[in-house]
């Protein structure tokens, strides 16, 4: 077992969530000592997603000081009873922390299990040098993917692969994409073009329009200049799509998905609006149209490892920037006027 010399660390430290808190740089927190069953990671990589705003914004529940869930390190020390392959092993440290893994919901799915733990809400997040997580549900990352690379495919990746799959869609079936061009959905447009769907990506402007094709869209209509309606609705023989993933977190895309959905589709529920916002339909409506209206979070462990192999063979490939880690601030500032196209991962100091 490696001895750690160092008994403290540099993280970025929320004193309390607020609207536009920010973040402490600070060298002076205890680096954790792994318990039963855990690794202790070093880590090297994390991204910076946009539910971390949130919860450093005090918009969503937030019960720890350190944010982050996309974190990439090395595992340098072992815990009580933890196998001795785990040690310099590259993981990835995902949301969900630790799940039960007893419940009659984990039996399911234990991505909804309602005992989990989750990185950056109720136990310390990524945005720090070193994290104790259980060795149980830790991802290790297979060779041949970059560590930043592979940092935002542990949340928005994983996040989208799932919620492509909840589309139950077939070959060939129609996939309307809103934002098809940001961090999130042009990791689920890459997944849902892999699959064989036609999806339609929604986004603006030449560049995200180049981009959307690029990445293997059927169709891109821009939202700024294009009737979306009409051209979806001609696509579609009058029906609309079979699914609709609605990645964005405003109101409005709920609205569109649902309208442009076709009776018997699927609207697959990701993006995170205000939290007293209903969805726009009546039991009326959902029993006329047949929908299927699902929520997804994150996804399994096997989703990800599925993932993770596609990002391997280079089929699913994520756009960053990447940061040094004092830019926090900055970072989350523009992350939350939406001005940072693609996925932001932050260098941890070493
Ligand atoms: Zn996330
Ligand atoms: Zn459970």
């Amino acid at each position: 077992m490696a001895a750690l010399e160092r008994k403290t660390q540099i993280a970025a430290w929320l004193d309390k969530p607020a609207h536009g808190a920010r973040l402490q740089i600070r060298n002076d927190i205890d680096v954790p000592v792994p318990g039963d069953g855990e690794l202790l990671v070093k880590l090297d990589y994390t991204g910076f997603c946009h539910s971390d705003v949130h919860s450093i914004y005090g918009e969503t529940p937030m019960e720890t000081d350190i944010a982050g869930h996309e974190g990439i390190g090395h595992v340098i020390q072992l815990g009580p009873d933890v196998p001795e392959e785990w040690l310099n092993k590259r993981v990835g440290v995902k949301w969900q922390h630790s799940t039960c893994g007893e419940c009659e919901i984990c039996h399911v799915n234990p991505t909804a299990c309602p005992n989990q733990h989750n990185s950056g809400r109720d136990r310390r997040g990524t945005f720090q040098q070193y994290i104790v997580v259980p060795a149980r549900g830790t991802t290790k990352i297979p060779e041949g993917l970059k560590s930043e690379i592979a940092a935002p495919l542990l949340c928005a990746g994983l996040t989208m692969y799932s919620a492509v799959l909840k589309t139950r869609l077939q070959a060939g079936e129609w996939l309307l994409l809103p934002g098809a061009g940001g961090g999130l959905g042009h990791l689920g447009l890459q997944v849902a073009a892999k699959r064989g769907y036609k999806v339609i990506a929604i986004d603006t402007g030449d560049a995200k329009r180049k981009m959307c094709m690029d990445l293997g869209a059927a169709v891109f209509l821009d939202f700024k200049t294009d009737d979306i309606d009409a051209e979806v609705r001609k696509l579609t023989n009058g029906f609309g799509v079979h699914a609709c993933i609605v990645s964005a977190g405003s109101e409005a895309a709920y609205a569109q998905g649902l309208k442009l959905v076709r009776n018997l589709g699927t609207l697959v529920c990701v993006g995170i609006p205000r939290l007293d916002f209903d969805l726009p339909i009546s039991p009326f409506m959902m029993i006329v149209r047949g929908l299927h209206v699902v929520g997804s979070s994150v996804g399994t462990a096997s989703e990800l490892d599925d993932l993770l192999e596609m990002a391997v063979k280079g089929d699913v490939v994520p756009q960053i920037s990447v940061f040094d880690f004092d830019e926090i601030n900055n970072v989350m500032e523009k992350l939350a006027r939406f001005e940072i196209g693609g996925r932001v991962v932050l260098k941890i100091p070493a």
